[in-house]
């Protein structure tokens, strides 16, 4: 990130420990069971797949895929599903896992749309959460971190997909 400002807000190291605990109390919460964790492309695949080889109960993957935001870092209010989950969650456990939560306007969209289909129980886990910028109630059942607001990027988040790819999560100082 070249030309914009940034400063580091969770190290990898910050990152890796909260991961491990979330793992660790999704396993207790799950156990003898067996999971089907649903990821929301694209932001969430990096936690998901660091979280996902820290949790020791069995699980299976799927994937949607919604757009809300475009290029910009404000959210246009209106949420599309742009790729469906491929498998039946029909009584099955589901952990819907994301980047992060904003107005809450795509989970609740998201909830919405796998309640239809039945599931026995559908908790959510979300890496960072937004809290004081809800447009709709919206609780998740799992947080790695509270932010303030401001724009984040890194660890699978990105802007007008850059930086992606950085393992540590970065504000974008204005
Ligand atoms: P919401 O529907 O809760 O307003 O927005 C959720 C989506 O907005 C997230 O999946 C993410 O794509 C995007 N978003 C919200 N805040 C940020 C942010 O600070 N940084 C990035 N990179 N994306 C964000």
């Amino acid at each position: 990130m070249n030309q914009i400002s940034k400063k580091i807000l969770f190290s990898r190291n910050e990152i890796q420990k909260r991961v491990k605990e979330l793992a660790s109390q999704i396993s207790g919460d799950y156990a003898g069971r067996e999971l089907v964790i649903i990821g929301i492309l694209k932001g969430a695949f990096i936690f998901m797949a660091d979280l996902v080889r820290e949790i020791n109960v069995p699980c299976k993957f799927d994937f949607v895929r919604v757009a809300s935001y475009g290029a910009s870092s404000e959210s246009s209010g209106k949420v599309v599903m742009t790729k469906d989950i491929e498998t039946s969650i029909k009584g099955r456990d589901i952990l819907i896992v994301e980047d992060i939560v904003d107005t809450g306007l795509t989970l609740q969209y998201l909830v919405n749309w796998l309640k239809e289909r039945s599931p026995n129980s559908l908790r959510i886990c979300v890496f960072l959460d937004k809290r004081k910028r809800r447009k709709v109630t919206f609780e998740a059942d799992y947080v790695g971190f509270t932010i303030d607001d401001g724009f984040v990027v890194g660890y699978g988040l990105d802007f007008d997909e850059q930086f992606r790819f950085f393992p540590d999560v970065y504000i974008i100082e204005q």
